[in-house]
C-alpha cells in the first residue's frame, strides 16, 4: 500500500495513526463484539467516547468550565445562520470583518436576520492584507463581531486577536488546533471538523455559556445552542463516528504534545514553503507578509500555461491536491496538522525539480 500526500482544502489529511486505530476497531470496538458505528448514542460506550472527546479537547485547549462545547451537524455553513440566531437578542445589528471568500458568505447569511455593519474589508487588495483593528468602523450597539481567523480560500491568517467590546465570534474551521489558542478571549468559536480535528460529518462549536438563552424564538431547535447544551450534544442523534474518528485525532494531538508542540511544527512546515516560494523567481504568493496562512499556501507559477503540466506531474509523484480555489485559480498547497513535514518536503523538492525543468 502506498498512501500518498494531501494537500486538500478539506476534507482533509488524517493522522495515519488515527485511520490505523478506527481500522483494527473497525468490526469490534474494544471487545463489544460491534462496530461502534453501529451503537446507539446513548449507550455508555457512545456517550463516553463523546465525553472522552470533549475532555481531551478542553485540555489540548485548556478551555474554562465558562464554555460549552457542542458536536453539531451541519458544517459551518450552517453556523452562518446559527450565530445571528442565537446571538442577536434584542439587538437589530452585527459587525463583520470581510477578509475573503468565507467571511463574505458569512456576512451574505447573517444579512437575513440583521443589518450587517461590514467593520472593514480588505476586498480593494483582493483579499491579500488583513486591515489593521485602528481602521475598524465598529457599528453602534452591535450584538457581536464576527471574523475569519484564517481565510481557506486566499490563504490570509490574523496573527492577532481583535479586541472588541462585544462578544467575538470566530470561524475557525482552517485554524482550531494549529496553534495555542487563548479561548477565554472569545464569545463564540465554530468550525467544520474537516480540516484540523476530524472527518466531514462533525461541527464544534465553542460557546460562553453566558450567551447561551438569547436565541430568537424561530430559532430552529436544531441551530439552537442552548437546546444542544442542555441535551449534551445529543437532542437528535449525532454524528457518531466521526466524534469517534475526532477523538482518536484529539489524542493523537495530545501524544504528540499538544498545541505548543503542534504549532511549532506548523510554523517550520510554513516557513520552509513560503521559503521556497520566496526564492524563487518562478512561484509567488501574494499574500502580504505579516498575514501568510500557516494552514493554506496559495502559489502561482510565473507562466498559468504550465498549470495543468504541474497538476499532471505532482499528481504522478504522489502529490495530491494541489489545484488552487476556482475563484483564485494557480495552487494551493494545504499543510494542516496531519500533513507532515515528510509531505512539505517532497511538494518543496518536486516545485523545485519542475522548475529547473520548465523554468
Ligand atoms: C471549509 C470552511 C467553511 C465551510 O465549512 P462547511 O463545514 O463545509 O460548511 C467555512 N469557513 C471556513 C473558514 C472554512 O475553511
Amino acid at each position: 500500500m502506498t498512501r500518498c500526500y494531501n494537500f486538500c482544502a478539506g476534507p482533509a489529511s488524517l493522522p495515519e495513526s488515527v485511520l490505523e486505530t478506527a481500522r483494527d476497531e473497525m468490526l469490534d470496538w474494544h471487545g463489544k463484539g460491534l462496530s461502534l458505528m453501529e451503537m446507539s448514542h446513548r449507550s455508555p460506550e457512545v456517550v463516553g467516547v463523546a465525553e472522552r472527546a470533549e475532555q481531551t479537547l478542553r485540555d489540548l485547549l485548556g478551555m474554562s468550565d465558562d464554555y460549552a462545547v457542542l458536536f453539531l451537524q451541519g458544517g459551518a455553513s450552517t453556523q452562518f445562520s446559527a450565530v445571528p440566531l442565537n446571538l442577536l437578542g434584542d439587538k437589530g445589528r452585527a459587525d463583520y470583518v470581510n477578509t475573503g471568500q468565507w467571511s463574505k458568505k458569512a456576512i451574505a447569511e447573517a444579512k437575513r436576520y440583521c443589518d450587517v455593519n461590514v467593520a472593514a474589508s480588505s476586498e480593494d487588495t483582493n483579499f491579500s492584507t488583513i486591515p489593521p483593528q485602528d481602521s475598524w468602523q465598529l457599528g453602534a450597539d452591535a450584538a457581536y463581531l464576527h471574523y475569519t481567523p484564517n481565510e481557506t480560500i486566499g490563504g490570509v491568517e490574523y496573527f492577532w486577536t481583535p479586541r472588541v467590546q462585544v462578544p467575538l465570534v470566530a470561524d475557525m474551521s482552517s485554524t482550531i488546533l494549529s496553534r495555542p489558542l487563548q479561548v477565554d478571549d472569545f464569545g463564540v468559536i465554530y468550525a467544520g471538523a474537516q480540516k484540523n480535528i476530524g472527518p466531514a460529518g462533525l461541527t464544534l462549536v465553542i460557546v460562553r455559556r453566558d450567551l447561551l438563552g438569547r436565541a430568537d424564538a424561530k430559532c430552529p431547535a436544531m441551530l439552537n445552542w442552548q437546546t444542544a447544551a442542555d441535551n449534551d450534544s445529543m437532542y437528535n442523534t449525532p454524528p457518531t463516528y466521526a466524534l469517534y474518528l475526532s477523538g482518536l485525532v484529539f489524542d493523537w494531538l495530545q501524544r504528540g504534545g499538544g498545541l505548543e508542540a503542534m504549532g511549532a511544527t506548523n510554523r517550520r512546515k510554513a516557513q520552509k514553503l513560503y521559503g521556497a516560494i520566496d526564492d524563487s523567481a518562478f512561484y509567488a504568493n501574494p499574500v502580504e507578509l505579516a498575514s501568510r496562512s500557516l494552514m493554506n499556501v496559495p502559489f502561482t507559477l510565473a507562466d498559468a500555461a504550465l498549470d495543468k503540466l504541474f497538476l499532471q506531474e505532482s499528481e504522478a509523484a504522489g502529490l495530491l491536491n494541489l489545484k488552487g480555489h476556482r475563484s483564485v485559480g494557480g495552487m494551493r498547497a494545504s499543510i494542516y496538522n496531519a500533513v507532515s513535514e515528510a509531505a512539505v518536503d517532497a511538494l518543496i523538492a518536486f516545485m523545485q525539480d519542475f522548475e529547473q525543468r520548465n523554468g
